[in-house]
């Protein structure tokens, strides 16, 4: 399997992205980022809203890792939906990650509080936006992320750009089938958020005993699992040995019988968050 995605505008994509979400602010998370990146990862899944920015711009900086070998994302928050306040979210982001441009730029959510009864019009101005940021090169690719197919079709048909990811939560126990076909029916990669359930998988007994079978840890068959589906991955971890743990998955393929166990699998947990009622 080869270790990249390559997304529908021909841009290459890390197969396996690490997430900073929960990690708090100042020495922990420029710690977490910088060990993550000496651990192998080279895809950084950042956004807004978790406060975090300036912190992973730090441990960038640090890492003296050349910025053409990162692959950084970011996530344009709720409340600065609409196209002069995209723009200027854009540049404190920028800011604060001390980059002049992003690899992926998402609308972190597709129903916002403040523009619930206009949320198709809010997403459109927020596109435009987008696809200016694109073109001048400030951005490589764009997309969305928590997005189903009734919130992706408004946004699509109208768009000049198409999106080139949905960012949803997925791991055992939670699928959005529906979601995921669509996605790629429209060339969308899908990534999946949450992808250990949170910590919710590690007590499950059939993954236990399929990591057992492989001779690997419930964290490296459930990443592999989800990359076997064409998808790709954000796991997040503050522990070194974990970091390296969840990268190490490409040495081994699951069996199709196996994988089908694990699609059948059910009590995991999952966020609790919804779309559609996010506030
Ligand atoms: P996750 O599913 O990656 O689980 C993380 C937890 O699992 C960690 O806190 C750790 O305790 C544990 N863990 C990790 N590796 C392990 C291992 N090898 N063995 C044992 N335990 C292990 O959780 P997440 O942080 O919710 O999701 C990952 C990333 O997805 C986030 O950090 C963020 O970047 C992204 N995300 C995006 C959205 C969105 O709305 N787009 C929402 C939530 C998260």
């Amino acid at each position: 399997m080869s270790i990249y995605y390559t997304l529908s505008n021909g841009l290459k994509i890390p197969a396996i992205g690490f997430g900073t979400y929960r990690t708090p602010p100042g020495l922990e998370t420029e710690q977490s980022v910088l060990e993550a990146i000496h651990a192998g990862y080279r895809s950084i899944d950042c956004a807004a809203a978790y406060k975090n920015e300036s912190s992973v711009g730090i441990a960038i900086k640090k890492s003296g890792i050349s910025r053409e070998q990162l692959f950084i994302t970011s996530k344009l928050w709720n409340d600065e939906k609409g196209y002069q306040s995209t723009m200027k979210a854009f540049e404190k982001t920028l800011h604060d990650l001390q980059l002049d441009y992003l690899d992926l730029y998402l609308i972190h959510w597709p129903i916002a509080k403040a523009s619930k009864n206009n949320w198709q019009e809010a997403n459109r101005e927020t596109w435009k936006a987008f696809e200016e940021l694109y073109e001048a090169g400030k951005i490589k690719a764009i997309g969305v992320s928590n997005f189903r197919q009734h919130h992706l079709e408004p946004l699509m048909e109208n768009a000049k750009i198409q999106p080139m990811v949905n960012q949803i939560e997925f791991h055992p126990g939670f699928l959005q089938e529906e979601t995921v076909n669509y996605s790629k029916k429209h060339n969308l990669l899908v990534e999946a958020w949450g992808p250990l359930s949170n910590g919710g998988i590690f007590q499950n007994a059939a993954l236990i005993e399929l990591a057992e079978k492989y001779q690997k840890t419930v964290a490296q068959i459930t990443l592999r699992w989800i990359l076997q589906k064409g998808l790709l991955p954000l796991p997040k971890s503050v522990t070194p040995s974990r970091m390296k743990e969840n990268l190490n998955v490409f040495d081994f393929e699951i069996s199709p019988e196996d994988s089908a166990i694990i699609d059948r699998v059910t009590d995991c947990g999952y966020s609790g968050f919804d779309p559609d009622n996010l506030d």
